[in-house]
């Protein structure tokens, strides 16, 4: 399979704050599958800086910690996440989850407080509205067993 992950589950140091989000049983499993990889930095292809203020989904915009609208940057990441999905012919895609880019099915609530809502990021978001299935580190054995 080509999958499209997250880059930062995958040990590279893209993540708001600096470091990763490294994921060893992920990363052994896709070597172990043999399964053809395609990072993606929705955030950092939107043109943000690493490390960057986090930053949350208040409904359709995306607000930094200190109140800086970054709607736009996160529109354009996740639009070139869905043209490298489209490009490389991904079957699927594992995200980060809760990310407001990169997570599916539940993000932060926008108000910093550490509460999870139904929601997704994002490019989770654009992907899934073209037909992309998507897990997370967390749910993505069934995805790469099909
Ligand atoms: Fe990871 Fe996605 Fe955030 Fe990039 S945008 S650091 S890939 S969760």
């Amino acid at each position: 399979m080509k999958i499209l992950v997250s880059a930062c589950l995958l040990g590279i140091a893209c993540k708001y704050s600096g470091g990763d989000n490294l994921c060893p049983a992920l990363v052994d499993a896709l070597q172990r599958g043999g399964h053809e990889i395609v990072p993606v930095c929705p955030e950092v292809y939107g043109g943000l800086p690493t490390p960057r203020p986090p930053a949350e989904r208040c409904e359709s915009r995306v607000v930094t910690c200190e109140g800086t609208d970054v709607t736009e940057q996160y529109r354009k990441g996740a639009g070139i996440a869905l043209t490298l999905a489209r490009l490389t012919g991904c079957d699927g895609a594992i995200l980060k989850a809760n990310s407001p880019s990169c997570g599916h099915g539940t993000i932060y609530d926008g108000t910093f407080g550490h509460r999870l809502v139904p929601g997704s990021g994002m490019a989770a978001e654009l992907l899934a509205r073209n037909g992309i299935p998507i897990c997370n580190e967390n749910n993505y054995t069934a995805l790469l067993e099909e």
